[in-house]
């Protein structure tokens, strides 16, 4: 594909990675109030033996960093001697969400995962996006973009990806989650924006926001592994086979559990939770106690997604509920009585030092 030469070297503007060669690279998308670059980080490790290219991306909402990590430690700490192929590891591509530790640009509060593939001569997040579409993106194969929940809730790990697309379904599956939700995606999200240009590519949401989660870390180590297996980048991996997996389409489906009432709320369950029809979510109190409200499961599912910070106005979203079939659930449950409870991305927190 372009950007890749018939010699397999990677280029991009102003750069080459030869076969062999691995390069960090501080390249510059923008310029700062003062006229100073602002630059992402990037790793390109190019194989000796050749093969697929494929990207990895994390913080384009500047606050989520469990995905960094990820980033990070297959750029960084993976033994990539026998790589075919080249990987494009970007840890940070939102700089100044991630330095003022926001979901956005905070230049107009703009959204960098609703400005791609982004424009030359538009506004600074579609100039950003730009330079990062072109020079990083576009030249890949495949891509995963590692995402967590928005500030105040949490997300068991599942991946986001248009299951009509057969190329983006291989890449889905290939990652080894339990949940799938299928949709093209908003218009401007990296995710879409990549997929319709021709590099399959899958969002993967795991954990809250601000916070290094490791279960959560180790997990999408193992979905990147899974996905080099997949594809021949690391031959010596399988292909990870979750034990049970729902494949749920994102408009009818998946469903917000919203409240009715503002108030204090109690979760009665975690994320990842299997809850039966008429089970007790959560209740909303008022101040005094002596007023509350039941939230009941409306069908019998697993909770993808659950508030976290627990003060909700009527209308606010309380948890993310999806649709389990039977044969699913039974699935889930003998994977879940041999492994435990698999989607605790928590380490318990260390006893309080006194
Ligand atoms: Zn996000």
């Amino acid at each position: 594909m372009a950007g890749s030469d018939a010699d397999d070297a990677f280029t991009y503007n102003g750069g080459i990675v030869e076969p062999g060669e691995t390069q960090n690279i501080r390249y510059g998308i923008s310029e700062t109030y003062l006229g100073d670059p602002v630059r992402i980080p990037v790793t390109i490790v190019n194989g000796a033996e050749p093969g697929p290219t494929v990207f990895l991306s994390a913080a384009a909402h500047g606050d989520e960093l469990n995905g960094i990590e990820v980033v990070r430690e297959v750029a960084q700490e993976w033994n990539h001697d026998e790589l075919c192929g080249t990987l494009v590891c970007l840890p940070v591509l939102n700089v100044p969400g991630f330095l003022a530790q926001e979901r956005y640009l905070p230049i107009y509060d703009r959204d960098l995962n609703r400005s791609f593939p982004g424009r030359v001569d538009s506004t600074s997040a579609k100039r950003m996006a730009h330079q990062i579409f072109r020079n990083f993106l576009a030249p890949c194969d495949i891509g995963l973009d590692f995402h967590t929940s928005t500030r105040g809730r949490t997300n068991m790990l599942h991946v986001r990806a248009d299951m009509d697309d057969p190329d983006v379904a291989r890449l889905a599956r290939a990652f080894g989650s339990n949940v799938i939700i299928s949709s093209q995606g908003p218009s401007g999200t990296l995710r879409r924006e990549t997929s319709e240009y021709g590099v399959p590519t899958i969002t993967i949401e795991m954990g809250e926001a601000h916070r290094f989660q490791r279960q959560f870390i180790d997990r999408g180590l193992e979905g990147v592994a899974s996905v080099l297996a997949e594809y021949g980048v690391h031959r010596t991996d399988a292909v990870r086979w979750p034990g049970w997996r729902t494949v749920i389409d994102d408009e009818k489906e998946k469903t917000w559990l919203r409240a009715d009432a503002g108030g204090l709320v109690e979760m009665h369950h975690d994320r990842g939770s299997l809850v039966y029809e008429g089970d007790t979510v959560c209740t909303i109190t008022n101040p005094f106690k002596t007023d509350s409200e039941r939230v009941e499961a409306p069908f019998t599912g697993l909770l993808v997604g659950v508030l976290e910070n627990p003060v909700v106005y009527p209308g606010n979203p309380l948890c993310h509920m999806v649709e389990l079939a039977a044969d699913t659930r039974r699935a889930l449950k003998r994977e879940r009585a041999r492994t435990g409870p698999e989607d605790d991305g928590d380490v318990p927190p260390p006893p309080e030092s006194r």
